[in-house]
């Protein structure tokens, strides 16, 4: 099918139904924020409607002319690595027979691992400082046929990074990101997701040729969904970002109802 969109879905935090975080939020809170609840409804929803989970590498392969998709491919990732991801988001879809890629900052996973805390930056929540999952969490997710992609080490803004420090500054959290992602997984990420959606011509060329796919990331609101379908370079995947100010009618939509 030459027509063919793939819905890229980025999540960040999920959280059980009775967590605080979840009390407030409304229309213009609650950026990067979902319950399981919905969460489950969602990938039932995927279930019920013919939809499959594939693998970022199996779109990249696609998009690059080496598989075939299925008719109705989706999906999954979880951006930063959470803590949440690994106790509420791995349950869910582990029942559900699903996988995704997680994108962890590094710098984060690596405190968390010590046993630190880590204040971030980002644009759906602002400054701020929650649970990371440690590198056993990281395995946990490879074990359970997750991908594991790049994030950068400190969630650092690439554009700004690039303005600030030149391609050393860029190439320095690469290298930070990947030092670590050898020593404790023995692996260095294929696909990379840019924090914030922050990023330019010239991160891109520096990046495509350390990573097999380059993310972008748009945050709107009202919503407006960016597409990947055929014609979308690897090096440029859109993708739908969902959070509780995504109502289930709006989602539906994403799949052509
Ligand atoms: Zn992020």
């Amino acid at each position: 099918m030459t027509d063919q969109r793939v819905p890229i879905l980025v999540y960040h935090h999920v959280y059980p139904q009775d967590a605080p975080e979840l009390t407030d939020v409304d229309a213009t809170q609650g950026a990067g924020i979902i319950g399981r609840p919905e969460l489950l409804r969602q990938m039932q929803y995927l279930v019920d409607h013919g939809w499959q989970v594939v693998t970022s590498t199996r779109i990249v392969d696609w998009l690059n002319g080496t598989t075939s998709l299925p008719r109705q491919a989706v999906v999954l990732h979880f951006d930063n690595g959470w803590l949440d991801t690994v106790t509420v988001a791995l349950p869910v879809l582990r029942d559900l027979g699903m996988t995704a890629t997680c994108f962890p900052i590094t710098g984060a996973v690596e405190e968390a691992s010590c046993g630190r805390g880590t204040t971030v930056r980002t644009l759906t929540e602002g400054t701020i400082r929650k649970p990371f999952m440690t590198w056993d969490g990281v395995q946990d997710l490879l074990d359970e046929g997750w991908e594991i992609g790049a994030h950068t080490h400190t969630h650092c803004k690439v554009a700004e990074q690039h303005a600030d420090e030149g391609d050393d500054g860029v190439i320095q959290e690469v290298q930070e990101s990947h030092a670590l992602f050898e020593k404790h997984l023995g692996l260095v990420p294929a696909h990379f997701a840019y924090p914030s959606g922050s990023r330019n011509d010239r991160t891109d060329a520096l990046l495509s040729s350390r990573y097999r796919s380059l993310r972008r990331w748009h945050v709107s609101f009202p919503i407006v969904w960016q597409v990947t379908d055929r014609a979308t370079s690897p090096m440029a995947l859109e993708c739908q970002n969902i959070d509780v100010r995504v109502p289930f009618d709006a989602f539906r939509e994403i799949f052509g109802e």
